[in-house]
């Protein structure tokens, strides 16, 4: 009987896996990427758009890409005006588990600060990396927050100087003096100061990290506040000769806040530490947990360990009202699914030419005729995955986006990004001679994303190229 009933549920569970691997509607598994992400994923908001760092949209896109890589998370980016205060600037911050802040400009509307203040109290993680750190010096809550900041004109009205003396004690020195500092950079040793931590757990207790600046001096009230690692500030290097906080954490209310003060640039950013650290920080932050593991390329007190982001900063993030994932490379823009309601967007971002590998019922809109009303001269070449255009069509796009320039920009898109990034590596490699190792950094960039996915493209690629 109880051998039966587990026939019966396995026959059922048998029946029912076979059905979900079925097209529902004949193109159902056009696009694997195109699956909501699960409800496990950790909702991570970047924020950014002024830093003092001009390299900040390279590395808001490698630590999203850092975060995408280690499949534990699902990124959006906020993105202020360039320049001067943005009024528009109002991120729903309720939609997130954990905010990370790339940001370090113009403050934020009253109305924005008062519902971050809210987010966090009530349990929302924030993550702070690096210049970050030296954002709103005005703001109370934010410098709480953080714990410890740096210039903006802080100083000992902002709280105590706070490091590590050489008998390994916390020091929290409220003489007088400037907060914030740094000497030239160069490669330092981190060094953990509470293994017992869940992000510290198991790491090295010192690890070369590549080069960066090594901030020093910080100062601020340090609630709350934990030091998990610190670097010694060398003297001959500019430094202190003080043991300086490299990675925080602090307790806000409800909410968790990681903080480092590494990732000054992308070679900061590419070091091991540094990843393992925003991975697992991040999570801290969001799930008061880490499950991430310390990767075996992980550096020792010896040899510091880079590993560049998989997707290329050859192909740039960008915002194009409702479309979905857009991207750009030169003059060509990539996207999943867009909004006939953006059309006027399109034709001012410089979009003339349309090209959709969307079949005909993906879109519960007529593609055709709308960009006919529209005046966009539209190429449908309806595409399944694997990729499956015979070879005059992938010649006929690659015709089309050669075409594109500043004044006539082409729209390359599917329904999540994950065809049009297949093509674009097919095309980048076999018809530009572009390295494959680049073209799938760059499809990665534009949507193609699960491994599947990029095996099967990476294999069609090297059966061509023989
Ligand atoms: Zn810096």
């Amino acid at each position: 009987m109880r051998e039966k009933s587990f026939l019966v549920r396995f026959v059922l569970c048998l029946s029912l896996a076979l059905a979900g691997m079925l097209p529902q509607n004949g193109f159902a598994q056009v696009e694997t990427d195109a699956r909501p992400a699960t409800p496990a994923k950790i909702r991570v908001l970047i924020v950014d758009g002024q830093n003092n760092h001009a390299i900040w949209p390279k590395t808001t896109e490698m630590m999203r890409s850092y975060l995408l890589e280690s499949e534990r998370f699902q990124v959006d980016v906020a993105r202020t005006e360039p320049k001067g205060p943005d009024p528009n600037f109002a991120p729903d911050f309720s939609k997130y588990d954990v905010v990370l802040s790339n940001y370090n400009g113009e403050a934020w509307p009253e109305a924005t600060r008062n519902a971050f203040e809210e987010f966090v109290k009530k349990g929302g993680g924030f993550v702070v990396i690096h210049a970050a750190n030296n954002a709103f010096p005005e703001w109370r809550e934010y410098n709480r927050m953080i714990g410890l900041g740096g210039w903006g004109g802080r100083s000992e009205k902002d709280g105590p100087y706070v490091y590590y003396d050489e008998q390994k004690r916390l020091q929290r020195d409220e003489a007088k003096g400037s907060g914030g500092s740094h000497g030239p950079q160069h490669e330092f040793i981190v060094q953990t100061r509470n293994s017992e931590h869940p992000i510290m757990a198991g790491l090295p207790e010192r690890w070369l990290h590549t080069q960066d600046e090594l901030y020093d001096r910080l100062r601020g009230p340090g609630e709350n506040l934990e030091v998990l690692a610190t670097s010694f500030a060398a003297p001959d290097q500019g430094g202190t000769g003080r043991h300086e906080p490299m990675v925080m954490v602090v307790n806000y209310e409800q909410g968790r806040i990681f903080h480092t003060t590494l990732g000054h640039a992308d070679y900061s950013q590419e070091c091991v530490g540094f990843i393992t650290l925003l991975l697992r920080g991040t999570e801290w932050a969001a799930t008061g947990k880490v499950t991430i593991p310390i990767p075996p390329d992980f550096p020792n007190s010896e040899r510091a360990s880079r590993r560049p982001p998989k997707v290329s900063s050859n192909v740039k993030r960008i915002f194009l009202g409702n479309t979905i994932n857009p991207t750009q490379f030169e003059n060509i823009i990539f996207a999943g699914a867009i909004d006939p309601n953006d059309a006027e967007l399109f034709r001012q971002t410089g979009i003339r030419t349309i090209i959709s590998l969307c079949k005909q019922a993906e879109n519960d809109w007529d593609e055709s005729e709308w960009a006919q009303r529209e005046g966009f001269s539209l190429h449908q070449l309806p595409c399944g995955f694997p990729i499956d255009l015979p070879a005059e069509q992938l010649e006929q796009i690659s015709e089309i986006l050669s075409k594109a320039s500043p004044d006539h920009q082409i729209l390359f898109h599917c329904g999540q990004g994950g065809r049009v990034g297949a093509c674009w590596a097919i095309l980048r490699t076999l018809h530009q001679g572009a390295p494959l190792d680049e073209a799938l950094r760059e499809a990665a960039a534009i949507g193609l994303r699960t491994e599947p996915m990029i095996k099967s493209v990476r294999e069609r690629i090297l059966k061509e190229q023989q």
